[in-house]
């Protein structure tokens, strides 16, 4: 098959296009490289089911050719990670808004199945987990940044249900709860990167708030795994699934778990958060998937411990920063 992967240069999208080419199908990727990297795929490029097109989500002259030329498509396209999210509000709503119209409507005109990678974020201030599927959104007031994400991907949802009741589009919703691993970069605010790599340098380990938030961290290729799973599965479309881990911890001991694996002689340092992202912040304090639907659909378990997954993401960090896990010097990253 021909496969369309927006985004598919980003950290999670350059995972997926590994994966389906693995499997032997054509990957079209699409990307503007604002957040996606080429380190990402440049082992993919040259190879007979890999090509390119280097565009902008919002071009859809583009898009439209892509998805008419794809039997599927992936749409992972979007702003990402909290810190871009508070520092480019306006790029963060178009692109995700903008984008999804544009290849919704594109699907929606060549019939093509979409699945649409949505957010544990839309869950927002929500106190009752684990989060189901069918639960209320809770999303915090527009004065604060933050949940101009949240609402914009709940927006892209209710996008996404409205074709599949106005015509039945084959559309599917995933809900990503912190996925991690290999190639995502701290850049933009994500934790496990940034723990690791302030371990792996010897610098402090930035804790915000007072640690004791939670979250639950998903290795990218069990997500990958359910991804494609999902896409192989018709009664899956007009339905939202969580993807995630189930395996909660706090940030506060995520660091000292860091320091340990890395055998680091960091120190942990604690951040408000109004140093980390400005004053009109609020961070969610836990955030843990209710796994059961995609299970029952699926059969999905994730294969990833935290402890694997922080290994996997020290050994990636380690070739990098050129220092080996135990040792003694960290040259700059
Ligand atoms: N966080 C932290 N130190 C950092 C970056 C993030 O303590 O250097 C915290 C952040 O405030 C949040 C958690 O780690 O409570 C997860 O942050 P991330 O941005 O990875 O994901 P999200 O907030 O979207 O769950």
């Amino acid at each position: 098959m021909k496969i369309l992967v927006t985004g598919g240069a980003g950290f999670i999208g350059s995972h997926l296009c590994d994966a389906l080419v693995a499997s032997g199908h054509s990957v079209l990727a699409l990307d503007d490289f604002s957040t996606g990297r080429h380190e990402n795929i440049a082992h993919l490029e040259g190879h007979a089911l890999f090509s390119l097109v280097s565009a902008d989500i919002g071009d859809e002259a583009i898009v439209r050719e892509c998805v008419a030329a794809a039997d599927r498509v992936f749409h992972l396209a979007s702003a990402v990670g909290v810190r871009l999210i508070v520092e480019q509000p306006v790029r963060t709503i178009e692109t995700i808004v903008h984008g999804t119209s544009i290849v919704m409507k594109a699907c929606g005109r060549y019939r093509r199945p979409v699945l649409i990678t949505s957010t544990s974020e839309v869950y927002g201030k929500a106190t009752k987990v684990p989060f189901h599927e069918d639960d209320d959104l809770v999303i915090g007031p527009s004065t604060k940044r933050r949940w101009g994400y949240a609402v914009s991907k709940a927006l892209d949802e209710f996008l996404a249900m409205a074709y599949w009741h106005h015509s039945r589009m084959p559309v599917t919703v995933v809900r990503l709860f912190n996925t991690v691993g290999p190639r995502q970069t701290g850049q933009y605010g994500m934790v496990l990167p940034r723990f690791v790599q302030q371990a792996l340098r010897g610098e402090p380990l930035t804790v915000y708030g007072d640690g004791t938030q939670t979250r639950c961290f998903c290795h990218v290729k069990d997500v990958v795994l359910a991804l494609v799973r999902l896409m192989d599965y018709p009664q899956a479309r007009g339905q939202v699934f969580n993807i995630g881990n189930s395996e909660e911890v706090s940030i506060r001991r995520l660091a000292e778990r860091v320091i340990e694996l890395t055998g680091s002689e960091s120190p942990i340092r604690m951040v408000p958060f109004e140093e980390a992202y400005g004053p009109d912040f609020e961070d969610m304090q836990r955030r843990v998937p209710d796994l059961s639907k995609i299970r029952q659909a699926i059969g999905y378990m994730p294969r990833y411990s935290l402890d694997d997954i922080i290994r996997d993401i020290v050994a990636y960090y380690s070739e990098r920063i050129g220092r080996k896990v135990g040792g003694v010097e960290a040259r700059a990253f």
